[in-house]
């Protein structure tokens, strides 16, 4: 058997011909941006996560950028400000905070969810604070009691990363609507993903949105008549179309995601490895990705590898540890470094056949280390 890490093509396959009629469409219209395919899509994100407003964005990380952005042309959020996030997370998280002149303060993860420790936050809120950065990371909705009490109490703006956790839900609300505004990421490897890069925001705030609208478009919410200093950031009409065909099948592919990981998690028993922690409501992760760790994280990969099954490290190198984040390299992250030493990611999508897991469940058991 040879199963790659993740692989595009099958994954887009069931959707072939729906997606070249659906282009065709758009191909024949003559309309290619902040058309009929974008309003229909912002109009099924809309239903699915139950949030007034929706924004087509041009890629996840503009979408994060546009919120706080938007903020700071209200006058909520002001340069200098604090924005708490966690330090385990993908890098698009912290430059949005940092492209905005806004400071981003680390909090380390918990390290059975690898998300976010609320027990952490507390101590890092100072009078600068004004805002709180939730990554629901891997798939998996953050502690949201917990932090929505401390951003009711210190009066802090709720932004989600709700990048890997579409199909998420929490309390019967959906990931995505948990907080202020939420940004969704459309890359090709995520969930559900266009064949390009896309994304969105999403709201209850109606001002909010209006001001996002608007940055996105150049700063204009009228032709020719320019609000803001805007940027380009729109959503196309190929990958609106794109998306509508794929989102139909949103719960389809949650649900069997939610399955595979429920499988892994009880029939990998090797003692080596540490599962990532399942939540008590199977609803609160949408499983981008399936991480677990192990102190034999090299040799592990090297045997899987040999078995033909991929594997990959998300991330390898925490944020403070990127050339890009020297100033933050000072800072004492032990849990951060301790996960990205040890974690890796195993192959888990919708394509993922019975017998392939059993494949990859059988090679992991059958893993000793070396040298030991
Ligand atoms: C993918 C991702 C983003 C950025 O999305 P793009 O569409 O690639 O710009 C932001 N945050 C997280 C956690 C992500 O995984």
């Amino acid at each position: 058997m040879n199963i790659p890490f993740l692989n595009l093509k099958e994954i887009n396959k069931p959707y072939v011909d729906k997606i070249e009629t659906a282009i065709k469409e758009v191909v024949h219209s003559g309309w290619y941006l902040q058309g009929q395919q974008n309003e229909l899509f912002e109009s099924n994100l809309s239903s699915i996560i139950e949030c007034s407003n929706v924004i087509g964005t041009g890629n996840g990380l503009d979408a994060l950028r546009l919120i706080f952005r938007a903020y700071i042309e209200l006058g909520q959020l002001k340069p200098g400000d604090e924005v708490i996030v966690p330090a385990n997370t993908y890098i698009a998280s912290l430059l949005a905070i940092s492209d905005n002149n806004l400071v981003p303060v680390l909090v380390e993860p918990d390290i059975n969810t690898y998300n976010i420790d609320a027990d952490k936050i507390s101590s890092k809120i100072t009078t600068r604070t004004k805002a709180i950065l939730v990554v629901h990371l891997y798939g998996r909705v953050c502690p949201m009691d917990e932090i929505s009490s401390l951003a009711k109490k210190h009066q802090l703006f709720m932004v989600e990363d709700n990048a890997q956790a579409i199909g998420a839900e929490f309390r019967g609300a959906s990931s995505g609507n948990l907080g202020d505004a939420a940004a969704f990421s459309f890359y090709p490897g995520k969930n559900i993903g266009a064949l390009g890069d896309a994304g969105a925001v999403t709201t209850n705030n109606d001002e909010l949105a209006r001001v996002i609208r608007a940055i996105a478009n150049y700063g204009s919410s009228q032709k020719y008549k320019n609000q803001y200093k805007g940027v380009n950031s729109r959503l196309d009409e190929v990958q609106a179309a794109i998306l509508n065909v794929k989102l139909d099948d949103l719960n389809m592919i949650t649900k069997r995601r939610q399955e595979l990981a429920k499988k892994y998690c009880s029939r990998i028993i090797n003692p080596e490895v540490i599962l990532p922690q399942m939540p008590k409501d199977l609803k609160q992760h949408a499983w981008h990705l399936f991480v677990i760790r192990t102190m034999y994280r090299d040799q592990l990969m090297k045997y899987l590898a040999a078995h033909n099954i991929g594997t990959m490290i998300h991330y390898p190198i925490p944020i403070h540890k990127q050339v890009a984040y020297k100033e933050l390299s000072e800072l004492s992250l032990p849990i951060t470094e301790q996960l990205h030493d040890t974690i890796m990611s195993i192959p888990l999508h919708q394509c993922l056949s019975g017998n392939e897991q059993d494949y990859i469940i059988e090679a992991i058991n059958a893993f000793s280390p070396k040298g030991v």
